[in-house]
Order: C-alpha cells, then structure tokens, then sequence
C-alpha cells in the first residue's frame, strides 16, 4: 500500500474543512501519533462532511469527560425505532427519520441493529467493545502458540493507547484481532475513543444487504466510509456527487460501496 501523502486529496480537503472551524490538521491528530493518523485515514469521512454537523475536536477522545463535553456541544436528538431507544446528532437523526419514512413508503424498513448501540456511543461503551476482541484475541494467539504468557500478560496490563498500538503492530504479523481473527480488529470495532458512533454520526442498520435501502440512505447524506464495515453508516449530509471533492474515493466491497479518505 502506498504512503499516505500530505498532499492527497483527502489531506487538501481535510485542512479546507477543519481551516472553516478554526481548527489544524495537527490539532486534531498529532503528526507522530500513529494510531490517531491510522484512525484518521480509516475513519475520517467524517471530517469534511456539511457544515450541520459538528465533527469531533480530537482524532482520539480519552476520556469519559471530554465525550460528555463533546457530544453536548453537538446536541443529542432521541428518537424509538422499534424497541430501541437511539441518539444521534440533530441533523444526522432529521436525515435518518426522513430516509426511513422513503423506505418504508416502498415497503421497506430502516432499523437499528444491536439495540441503543447502533447509534450514539459514549467512551465506556468503546473500551468494553475493544476488550470483546481484544482480550479473547489474546486467549486464542497465547493457546495458538503466537504469543507467550508473558507477552499477554504485559498487553493486559499496558494503557489502553499503547494497547492499540502494539496490537496495529501485531497485525502487520498476521495477528490479527478481529472477531473472526482474520482482519484488523479496526474493521471490526473501532479503537477506543474513536469511533464514528461517539460522534454520533454512525447508524448500524439491519437492513444494510438491500441495495435499495443503502440508496435510499444515500439520497440522504448516510454513506458507508468505513471500509468492510458493512452494517455501518456515516452521516456526512452531503449529495453523494460532492464526495469525491471532499477528498473520498469510492471503492466498492461485497458490492457495497464505500466512500473511503482518498490519501
Ligand atoms: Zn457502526
């Protein structure tokens, strides 16, 4: 894979956003900090989407705190769908009532998957979901031979951040923390204090294998910018004509399509 460059589209668009709000690439994610650069260019779509939206002020939140601030100075709509009770930011939630009202005019549906957690996420919830791939992980690479008692006995007891980086670090060795062990565990959940679902700007849907119902959420703003992630939705509000001059590059996978950062 080549290197992402400074240059790239994405890069350019990213610095045209984030100059709008005030704010510096490297304010948000430190040059030398590989895991926030990795979760940029992974999860970062979210950054140059419409301007209704509040993007989050850090690449990686760590702490509960500074997710409360966050995601009260974005607002919070609720609204029930089924029996699941789901938040979203105000714009994202408008968009998303109004794609589902589309679906089911046409006898389809919109609904959340997993319950609350398909939507708004706070810190807590990002560290529990990482320790659902990451401490069994470590079981089956310990009982596979891959890693010794001792080696997982020191990733248990490291802080989360160096946790993060030391399983990137393994999975350039093929092992890997995903649900099934196959891929990266950032195809999988998001590293802690990372995720599109903190800023409430991420909806999980069930009805994501219908081509239809992924259209109709793109004709309102929701596009899929996390790659492999295939249940999972990113509220940009923008036409889906604008992406490619936000710097995101279509690429297509289990013929969905996915609009990544083009670095
Ligand atoms: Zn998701």
């Amino acid at each position: 894979m080549p290197e992402p460059s400074l240059s790239s589209p994405f890069y350019q668009a990213l610095r045209q956003a984030l100059a709008q709000r005030g704010r510096s690439v490297s304010g948000i994610c430190p040059n030398d900090d590989d895991v926030a650069r990795r979760v940029l260019h992974d999860y970062g779509a979210m950054f140059v989407g419409a301007k209704n939206i509040l993007p989050p002020p850090v690449c990686v939140f760590t702490s509960e705190d500074q997710v409360s601030q966050f995601q009260a100075a974005a607002g919070r709509a609720a609204e029930t769908i089924g029996d699941a009770t789901i938040e979203l930011q105000p714009a994202a939630m408008q968009a998303l009532l109004r794609a589902r009202e589309s679906a089911r005019a046409e006898g389809l549906d919109i609904t959340p998957r997993d319950g609350p957690e398909a939507a708004r996420r706070d810190y807590a919830d990002t560290v529990r979901l990482w320790n659902s791939r990451f401490l069994p992980a470590l079981d089956h690479w310990k009982n596979a031979g891959r890693l010794t008692e001792a080696q997982v006995d020191r990733l248990r007891a490291l802080p989360i951040k160096e946790q993060v980086s030391e399983v990137l670090e393994l999975e350039t060795k093929g092992i890997f923390f995903s649900k099934d062990l196959s891929k990266s565990v950032l195809y999988s959940i998001a590293a802690p204090g990372t995720s599109q679902h903190i800023a409430m700007l991420a909806f999980d849907a069930n009805e994501f294998l219908d081509a239809r119902v992924r259209e109709i959420m793109a004709e309102h703003g929701w596009f899929q910018t996390v790659l492999s992630d295939l249940p999972h939705f990113t509220f940009l509000g923008l036409q889906e004509s604008e992406l490619p001059q936000r710097g995101l590059k279509p690429v297509e996978v289990n013929n969905q399509k996915f609009w990544i950062p083009d670095v």
